[in-house]
């Protein structure tokens, strides 16, 4: 049986040097089915002695790993991938059962994640360095990518496989060793993906497991043991974990919270646009960084747009997720997010927004619920404009046009995503250029980058300079040494020195 089926009786155990244990400590966060309130497990608020006992198994783990050739690297990696694949349905089960999403969104949070590890299996590959023979006479150039030593990923609650394999995946395989914290709210996917580690042959230390919260995160970020951190979460929690590492001398990449637009043109094709703005905006209950939270109609499209929109969610069926497979949409995270999302509304309502459609009725009674939400006649200056609800609730405004549209969403201190619905190619085009932020999508509802390309928030929603997956993943995880080599006739010439 392995430790995250055993759950429900026991605490969530770390993984420290390849020995699974529950923790001894004060205190304990309680892990809840969102769709039942009920309890699931208990994670351990651990503290500094943790941390060090992680990092230091995983600075013993790292000379041998970051020798082992990495074909070899690559091999555990392709084992963990088919080990991933055998665990589908399992591992999709557990996410929706700890963090509430539907079994559809939970199959596509493993999936995304997968999709690291299959970038990974290249790692080979993607180290590879440049060289330049005779860069001076008799000297060739070379350059190599050497991994940075012990790596941290802190990670949010929103997406339990697919963040922590943001992060795990491409750093270990690089070279490095792995200390992971994921949210207190959602260890157990983590606990499973790092046994599936394990068992694809990884070395004891090379990956490790703490549990807790801010004590755990400042510690880890004032580890002297520690290279670099990477941080999925908050904009608060995010600025003052790139601020704390930076001042601890590490490299951080910290990717916070969002506002992002679904913005859609009078010539857009309307099923199309519709069928994404309700996946973007009421996919996983809302809780998505990329989640569309600002619907714009250009000019006369707006009303159709509200009734449209008001129509399919009449159709969603908000339900127990861990009972109903079939259910259209889960509940938020918890009660504390609940309460967040329900006071969202009801401030835009004192502030003269329209609530067309009130996700604070009609929703299951036990859980932590929420009905898909429209708001409607929302301006730049309400508060819901520039507030991330992290929930069900779509906020509609009606800029005149395309200019003003995009003046609106640059005020905006995010800067994940953003996304246009037109047949125009010049709009689509003027768009991507002015749009303030790292993450455009043209018909495209969540445009969330695949393993490949860089996930690349900007301002607000990014602190640090490499961003997550991808080629600059790998510039993230290694460090570049640059050798001059003299060898030759010169060298002869030089041997009575
Ligand atoms: P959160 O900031 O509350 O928690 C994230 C992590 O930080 C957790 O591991 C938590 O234990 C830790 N933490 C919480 N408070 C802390 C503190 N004061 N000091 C140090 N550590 C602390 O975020 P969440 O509620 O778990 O996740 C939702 C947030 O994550 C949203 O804002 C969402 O937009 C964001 N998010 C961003 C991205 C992205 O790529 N930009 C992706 C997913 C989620």
């Amino acid at each position: 049986m392995n430790a995250a089926m055993t759950m429900e009786t026991t605490i969530v155990p770390a993984l420290t040097g390849g020995v699974w244990a529950a923790p001894t400590v004060d205190a304990y966060h309680t892990v809840s089915n969102p769709s039942t309130g009920e309890p699931i497990a208990r994670t351990p608020m651990c503290g500094g002695a943790q941390v060090d006992a992680a990092v230091e198994a995983a600075t013993r783990a790292f000379p041998a790993w970051s020798r082992t050739p990495a074909p070899r690297r690559a091999e555990v990696m392709f084992r963990y991938k088919a080990l991933l694949e055998q665990r589908f349905d399992e591992l999709a089960a557990l996410v929706t059962r700890e963090n509430g999403k539907t079994l559809e969104e939970a199959r596509g949070d493993v999936r995304r994640g997968i999709e690291v590890v299959d970038f990974a299996c290249g790692i080979a590959h993607l180290l590879k360095g440049e060289n330049l023979p005779q860069v001076a006479t008799d000297i060739d150039g070379q350059t190599m990518r050497e991994p940075i030593g012990v790596c941290v990923g802190i990670t949010p609650f929103n997406f339990p496989a697919m963040v922590p394999m943001w992060m795990f995946p491409l750093a270990i395989a690089c070279g490095n060793t792995f200390v992971l914290k994921p949210s207190e709210k959602v260890p157990l996917t983590a606990v499973r993906l790092a046994e599936l580690f394990m068992e694809a042959g990884l070395p004891d230390g090379v990956f490790n497991l703490v549990h807790g919260g801010r004590e755990v995160v400042d510690a880890l970020c004032a580890h002297p043991g520690v290279a670099s951190i990477s941080f999925v979460g908050s904009s608060g929690v995010a600025k003052h974990v790139y601020a704390l590492g930076c001042q601890h001398g590490k490299r951080v990449q910290a990717a916070g919270g969002a506002k992002n637009l679904l913005l859609v043109m009078p010539d857009a094709d309307p099923d199309l646009a519709l069928t994404a703005i309700m996946g973007s905006a009421y996919g996983c209950a809302g809780q998505r960084c990329m989640a569309g939270s600002l619907l714009m109609g250009v000019g006369s499209v707006g009303d159709a747009l509200q009734e449209r929109v008001a129509t399919a969610i009449d159709q969603v069926r908000v339900a127990d997720t861990s009972a109903d497979p079939a259910a259209g949409m889960g509940p938020v995270i918890d009660d504390a997010a609940r309460t967040r999302v329900v006071h969202a509304i009801g401030q835009t309502a004192k502030e003269g927004g329209q609530v067309v459609r009130d996700g604070r009725a009609n929703v299951p009674e036990r859980g932590f619920f929420v009905g898909p939400t429209l708001l409607d006649r929302v301006t730049p200056g309400m508060t819901v404009f520039g507030q991330e609800v992290f929930g069900p609730v779509l906020a509609m405004l009606r800029p005149e046009t395309l200019d003003e549209a995009i003046a609106w969403m640059n005020q905006l201190p995010y800067g994940n995503g953003a996304t246009i619905f037109t047949a125009d190619g010049g709009a689509a085009r003027q768009f991507a250029r002015e749009m303030q932020c790292g993450m455009i999508g043209v018909n495209v509802g969540v445009p969330a980058p695949m393993a490949l390309f860089p996930f690349a928030g900007w301002n607000g929603s990014f602190f640090g300079d490499l961003h997550v997956q991808g080629t600059e993943g790998v510039m993230f995880y290694t460090r570049q040494k640059i050798v001059l080599s003299r060898w030759g006739g010169s060298y002869q010439r030089y041997q009575g020195w």
